[in-house]
């Protein structure tokens, strides 16, 4: 990102491991939708010359003195999100947010990203995880950020056993909610996108109805297939600004509203008065920036491994060589309509 609106290539010095940290050759990486917020939208302020990326996988070059459980040649999965574990807000249970809101977020962010030769990893035992012999790239580098944050669109939802549950957005990080949505035990699950290829990739992971938003009113489209009841659950994971809105009012008093979309524009986010009981419906609205570190990347592999979700069937196009990088961020900019999530391998 060489300013707002502009990328391109740059030259850098190569990044040095501190004692606890690693260095990082990438195998495959993937660009984000978020990047797309931070260079289009300016979402996140200026920044200049920083590298993006915040999706990858790759072999470990170099590592610190104390680095215990990882070495030189090992192949890693990166999360998207590297925690200063030393922080106070690790205690209060959010690293997300270690060392202020969204700080645990540095690649593309604080820090250069993954989109380089190499990249610095900091606290090495506690943000990185071992990738599976016989995972493929593909598989692989939807661990870092699209698995665990559709995951967690849904558990910030508190799906319960049976319950409706509605994910606004099907893109890469919606469909890996239909999928969190699904493995926690949704009843009827409802899918809200526009392209084919996510619509049908949405009800191989669960969904029972697709709601096309540019067929009408999704609320009124929801409302209608619930006999006017609404969801127990929404998740929104992609949309406008209103997308927050027409969760609350498809969301049955007392249900859950859960965010993972990142609003990249506006000054504030509109809250409907009367979905919202006047302020007294007891509608829970909640939402987070996606938790990296270790523990939730083995997690990732775990689930990926024993086949309990197919993050792969997400990549739509696959390239070679780091020259191939821009193209593959201008396809998630612009968002054909056989794209899902593009991928790099280098
Ligand atoms: P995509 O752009 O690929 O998907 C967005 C989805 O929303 C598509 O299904 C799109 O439909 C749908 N959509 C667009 N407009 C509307 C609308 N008006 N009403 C309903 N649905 C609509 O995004 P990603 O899946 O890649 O990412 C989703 C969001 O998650 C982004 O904002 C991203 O920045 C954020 N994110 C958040 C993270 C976190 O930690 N919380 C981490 C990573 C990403 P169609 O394209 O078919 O028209
Ligand atoms: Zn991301």
């Amino acid at each position: 990102m060489l300013g707002i609106g502009k990328v391109g290539w740059i030259e850098k010095d190569a990044p040095k491991a501190g004692p606890y940290d690693a260095i990082v050759k990438p195998l495959a990486v993937a660009p984000c939708t978020s990047d797309i917020h931070t260079v289009w939208e300016g979402a996140l302020g200026d920044r200049k010359d920083l590298i993006l990326g915040h999706e990858a996988v790759g072999e470990i070059v170099e590592v610190g003195d104390e680095v215990k459980d990882f070495k030189v040649g090992d192949r890693v999965i990166v999360p998207a999100i590297t925690p200063d574990w030393r922080s106070e807000a690790v205690q209060q249970g959010f690293q997300q947010h270690s060392g202020g809101m969204l700080a645990g977020w540095k690649f593309s962010n604080f820090k250069d990203g993954v989109f380089a030769e190499e990249f610095h990893v900091n606290d090495a035992d506690m943000n990185l995880a071992i990738m599976p012999k016989g995972m493929s790239l593909e598989q692989a580098v939807m661990l870092p950020d699209m698995a665990p944050t559709g995951i967690q669109g849904a558990e910030l939802a508190r799906i319960k056993p049976g319950e409706t549950v509605a994910v606004i957005g099907i893109g890469p990080v919606g469909l890996m909610s239909v999928a969190g949505a699904a493995i926690l035990g949704a009843g009827r699950l409802f899918a809200v996108g526009n392209r084919q290829v996510c619509a049908d990739l949405a009800t191989e992971y669960g969904a029972t109805d697709i709601i096309d938003y540019k067929k009408g009113d999704i609320v009124e489209q929801i409302m209608k297939a619930t006999n006017g009841k609404g969801v127990d659950a929404a998740i929104v994971a992609g949309g406008s600004s209103d997308s927050l809105g027409q969760a609350i009012e498809i969301t049955r008093p007392g249900g859950t509203i859960s965010n993972v979309n990142y609003f990249g524009s506006g000054d504030t986010i509109p809250i409907p008065r009367l979905a919202w009981g006047n302020g007294m419906s007891h509608k829970d609205i909640r939402g987070g920036l996606v938790a990296g570190g270790r523990l939730k990347m083995e997690q990732m592999v775990d689930l990926a491994v024993y086949n309990r979700i197919k993050p792969e069937k997400m990549v739509t196009h696959v390239f070679d060589g780091f020259e191939n990088m821009e193209k593959a961020l201008l396809l998630m900019k612009d968002k054909p309509k056989d794209l899902i999530k593009p991928v790099v391998l280098l």
